[in-house]
C-alpha cells in the first residue's frame, strides 16, 4: 500500500525535478540558442505529461490524453536533437511529429478502446499499442539518425559531443518506454533512467564543452577492474584461511584472529599493489607506452640544428605524430601584412590542402592564441567566442579538417602554428596531450625563427642574383643600343648620300650634255626619270623617318574607320606583287575572310603591314614561302575581342637576342655599311624604320606586335613569325586608357 502510495507520488516527483532544471536553465543562461529554447519547451511539456499522468491517476482522464502530450514532448526533443546535431531541413521534424500525432488521433478514432489483448502476462489495448508503436518509431528515428551522425563524424571531440547526445537521448527513451509499463519496478526504473537521461541532455544543451565519453567510460572499467583485482590476493587468503579453519576445526577465536591478521596487512599491502596495477592498465591499455622525455629530449636536439623550414616542418610534426599517431599535419606560417595576417601550409605528413588564406587582424581565431594555448577545431565549431568568425575564414579551416592548432609563439608575435589532424585511434586529444603539444611548440620558436630568416635571406640573395642578371642584361642591351646610335649616323649618312649622290651625278651629266648642246629629248626623258626615282627614295627615307620622330613627339594622330582585315592586307600586298611574282615567292593568304569588320586607321594599317610583309620578302630566299594568317583569340577581355595575325616566312629567321630590338628605330641586324640596294631583293638592307613605325601604329591601335623565330640560319631557314593583336573595337579612351589588357602586354613580352 505504501509503496502503491509512493508509486502514484512519483510523476509529481518528476514535476518538481523538471521544473527545478527549467529554471535553472533559465536563470543560468540568456535563451539566446535556439537548442536551449527547444530544450525548454521539451521540458515544459514534459512537465505537463507528468502532471496528467499524476492527476489522471485520481480524475480518470481518457488514457491516450498523457500519449498525445508525450509525443508532442517528443517532438521538441527532435526539434532540439536538429539544431544541436545540425541537421538541415529542420522544419521538416514538425510534419514529422505532427504527423505521428495525428496518427494516434486517428488510431482513437478507428480502433476500438476497450477490447484488451492479452500481450506477455498483461493486457493492453489496440490503441494503446499503436500508440506505442508510433512513440517508438518517432523516438527510435531520432536516436538512430544522432547515432548515425556519431559513427560518421570527422573528429574525434565533435563525435563524442554527438556520442554524449545519442547517450542521453537513449537512457531518456528507455525511461519513457519503461512508463508504458504498469509494473511498480518499471515505473520506478522508468522514471529514473528519464530523469538521468533528460539531466544528461540539460548539461549538453547548456554546456558546449563535453567530457570525453570514451576515455572517461574506459577509465571507470578501468578502476573496477584494478580495484577487484587488487582485492582478489586478499579474498583468497581470506577464504584460505576460513577453509583451513573448517578443515583443522579452529576455534573461532583463531579464525577471528587471523582474519584480522590478514586484513591489517592487506591494509598496508593493498594501496602499492593497486597502484602497480594502475601503471600497468594505464602503460598498456591507455596507450600511455611511450617514453615522452626521451622523444622530447631527441626532438629538441633535432630541431635547434635545422635551417630549412619545409625540413622543421617535418621534424616537429613528425615527432607530434609519432607520439600522438596522428593521421595528418602541417606546419603553418603566420606573416603579418597589410590586410591581416597571411597563413602559409607547408604541409609535412598526410595530404593538406595547401592555399594560402589571409585572417583579419582581429580574427578570433588569431585572437584566441594570445593565451598560448591549442585551439581546438571543436572550440571554433561550438564555442560562442567563435560565433562571429567570417564566412571565409571558417571555410578555410573546414577544408583544412585539422583538429588541434597549437600556437608556436614567443609571447609577443606569433610565427607559426602547429596544425595536427584527428589522431588515428579515433580518440579526442587529452589535456595533458595538449600541453605536451604546446611544450613541443614552444621548444620550436626559436628554430622556427632561425629558419625564418634564413629563408628570408634566400629569398634575398636568389633576389640580388635575379637582379645581377637583369643588370647583365641591360649592360648587354645598353651597348647595343649605342652601337645603334652610332650606325645612326653611319645609316643615315649612306642613306641618303646614296639617293642624293645620284641625282646630283644627273644633274651634273644634264648640265654637261645641255652645255655641249647634244641633249636630245628622249635622253632628257631617261636622266629626268632617274632623277625622279632617285628623289622619291629619298622622299621615302625622310618620311619614314618623319614618321618615326613622330612617334616619339605626341603619339600617332589617327583616324579610326569600320574596315575589313581581309581589305588592308589585300592592300598592304599589292605594291609587293611585282616583287613577290621576281622573287618566285608563294604568298598564302588563311582565315582572313572569318574576321569581323574592325576598327582601324586604314593608312596606317596598311603602312605597317606593308612593311612587316616587305620585310618577309626581303628576308625570304627565293622561292619560299610567307604565309598571313588570321584567328579570333579566343578569350574575351572585358568588352573587347581581338584578333590575332600572323605574317609568317620560311626565310633565315632571328636570333633571339634581337627579337625586341629590331623593333628599336635604326636597328637592323648585320652590317650597318650596306644600304638599301632595293627595297625588295633579297637581304636588301633598309634604313631600320619599318618595324618601329609597324609597332607604333599597332600600339596607337592598343595591339601589340612580337616576333617568334627559333634564331637565324641561312642554310636551316628557320622563318620568323610576326604576330599582330589587334582589338576589333576601339576601347572607349577615357575608361581605359591607351593601354592594352595585362594579357596581351605579357604575350608581348613573352621570350620566344
Ligand atoms: P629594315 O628597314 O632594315 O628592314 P626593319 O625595322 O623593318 O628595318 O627591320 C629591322 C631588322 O629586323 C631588319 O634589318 C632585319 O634584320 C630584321 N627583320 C625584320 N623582319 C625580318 C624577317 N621577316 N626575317 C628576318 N629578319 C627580319
Amino acid at each position: 500500500m505504501v509503496f502503491n502510495g509512493f508509486l502514484s507520488y512519483l510523476p509529481l516527483i518528476a514535476v518538481v525535478a523538471y521544473t527545478l532544471l527549467l529554471l535553472g536553465i533559465f536563470v543560468r543562461r540568456s535563451q539566446e540558442e535556439l537548442q536551449t529554447r527547444w530544450f525548454l519547451a521539451f521540458l515544459a511539456v514534459s512537465i505537463v505529461w507528468q502532471l496528467i499522468l499524476f492527476f489522471g491517476q485520481q480524475w480518470m482522464l481518457p488514457r491516450p490524453v498523457p500519449l498525445k502530450v508525450l509525443l508532442i514532448g517528443t517532438l521538441f526533443l527532435g526539434l532540439t536533437t536538429a539544431v544541436y546535431v545540425n541537421w538541415p531541413r529542420q522544419r521538416r521534424w514538425f510534419l514529422m511529429g505532427a504527423l505521428a500525432i495525428l496518427l494516434t488521433v486517428a488510431a482513437d478514432l478507428l480502433l476500438p478502446g476497450t477490447t484488451l489483448i492479452p500481450l506477455l502476462n498483461f493486457q493492453a489495448s489496440y490503441r494503446g499499442l499503436v500508440g506505442f508503436a508510433i512513440w517508438f518509431l518517432l523516438s527510435g528515428f531520432i536516436f538512430f539518425k544522432t547515432w548515425n551522425d556519431y559513427r560518421t563524424a570527422q573528429f574525434p571531440w565533435h563525435a563524442n559531443r554527438l556520442l554524449f547526445w545519442a547517450i542521453a537521448l537513449l537512457i531518456t527513451f528507455l525511461g519513457e518506454a519503461l512508463l508504458f509499463f504498469q509494473w511498480p519496478e518499471a515505473v520506478i526504473a522508468g522514471h529514473a533512467s528519464r530523469l538521468i537521461g533528460i539531466l544528461a541532455l540539460a548539461y549538453a544543451v547548456s554546456s558546449y564543452r563535453i567530457f570525453d565519453v570514451r576515455t572517461r567510460a574506459q577509465k571507470v572499467m578501468i578502476l573496477i577492474v584494478v580495484t577487484l583485482l587488487s582485492a582478489l590476493p586478499m579474498l583468497f587468503v581470506l577464504l584460505a584461511i576460513w577453509q583451513i579453519g573448517i578443515w583443522q576445526n579452529w576455534n573461532s577465536g583463531v579464525t577471528i584472529l587471523a582474519t584480522l591478521i590478514t586484513l591489517v596487512i592487506s591494509l598496508f599491502l593493498y594501496e602499492p599493489f593497486r597502484s602497480w596495477l594502475q601503471r600497468l592498465a594505464d602503460r598498456y591499455l591507455l596507450g600511455g607506452n611511450f617514453d615522452t622525455s626521451q622523444v622530447l629530449r631527441n626532438y629538441s636536439q633535432a630541431t635547434s640544428r635545422i635551417l630549412d623550414v619545409n625540413q622543421l616542418a617535418i621534424v616537429i610534426l613528425g615527432a607530434a605524430s609519432e607520439l600522438l599517431e596522428t593521421k595528418y599535419g602541417a606546419l603553418l606560417l603566420i606573416n603579418n601584412n597589410d590586410e591581416g595576417q597571411q597563413i602559409e601550409v607547408i604541409p609535412a605528413i598526410g595530404s593538406v590542402p595547401r592555399d594560402p588564406v589571409t585572417f583579419a587582424p582581429d580574427s578570433p581565431f588569431i585572437r584566441a592564441f594570445a593565451q598560448h594555448q591549442p585551439l581546438l577545431q571543436y572550440e571554433l565549431d561550438f564555442n560562442r567566442q567563435y560565433a562571429n568568425l567570417p564566412a571565409q575564414e571558417r571555410m578555410w579551416l573546414k577544408k583544412m579538417a585539422m583538429d588541434v592548432y597549437v600556437p608556436i609563439t614567443d609571447g609577443s608575435t606569433l610565427d607559426g602554428l602547429i596544425a595536427m589532424g584527428p589522431k588515428q585511434s579515433g580518440l579526442p586529444y587529452q589535456p595533458d596531450e595538449l600541453s605536451l603539444l604546446q611544450t613541443m611548440a614552444d621548444q620550436a620558436v626559436i628554430a622556427l625563427q632561425n629558419a625564418r630568416l634564413y629563408r628570408e635571406m634566400e629569398e634575398r640573395n636568389e633576389k640580388i642574383k635575379q637582379l645581377n642578371i637583369d643588370l647583365m642584361h641591360q649592360n648587354e642591351r645598353l651597348e647595343v643600343m649605342d652601337r645603334v646610335k652610332s650606325d645612326f649616323i653611319t645609316i643615315a649618312s649612306h642613306e641618303l648620300r646614296t639617293p642624293l649622290t645620284q641625282v646630283k651625278g644627273y644633274i651634273d651629266i644634264l648640265a654637261a650634255m645641255n652645255a655641249e648642246g647634244i641633249l636630245s629629248q628622249e635622253q632628257t626623258r631617261e636622266i629626268v626619270g632617274h632623277i625622279n626615282r632617285a628623289s622619291l627614295q629619298l622622299e621615302r627615307l625622310i618620311s619614314a623617318m618623319l614618321d618615326a620622330s613622330q612617334l616619339e613627339v605626341d603619339g600617332m594622330q589617327l583616324n579610326f574607320m569600320e574596315t575589313s582585315l581581309e581589305t588592308l592586307v589585300r592592300l598592304a600586298i599589292d605594291p609587293l606583287r611585282t616583287a613577290l611574282a621576281e622573287r618566285h615567292l608563294t604568298l598564302k593568304t588563311e582565315g582572313l575572310a572569318d574576321i569581323p569588320p574592325l576598327h582601324a586607321d586604314f593608312k596606317r594599317m596598311v603602312q605597317s603591314l606593308t612593311n612587316i610583309i616587305g620585310n618577309a620578302i626581303k628576308y625570304t630566299p627565293d622561292y619560299g614561302t610567307i604565309t598571313i594568317s588570321a584567328r579570333m583569340v579566343p578569350a574575351r577581355l572585358g568588352d573587347l575581342e581581338y584578333v590575332e595575325l600572323v605574317v609568317a616566312d620560311t626565310g633565315i629567321g632571328i636570333d633571339p637576342k634581337y627579337h625586341e630590338l629590331i623593333f628599336e628605330k635604326f636597328f637592323r641586324v648585320g652590317n650597318p655599311q650596306l644600304h638599301s640596294t632595293g627595297s625588295t631583293k633579297f637581304k636588301g638592307a633598309g634604313p631600320g624604320l619599318g618595324l618601329p613605325i609597324a609597332r607604333g601604329v599597332i600600339e596607337a591601335h592598343n595591339g601589340r606586335i612580337w616576333v617568334e623565330s627559333p634564331g637565324e640560319d641561312e642554310k636551316r631557314l628557320p622563318g620568323s613569325e610576326f604576330h599582330i593583336l589587334l582589338p576589333l573595337r576601339q576601347p572607349d579612351t577615357a575608361a581605359n586608357g591607351k593601354q592594352a589588357p595585362a594579357f596581351v602586354r605579357s604575350r608581348a613580352a613573352q621570350p620566344t
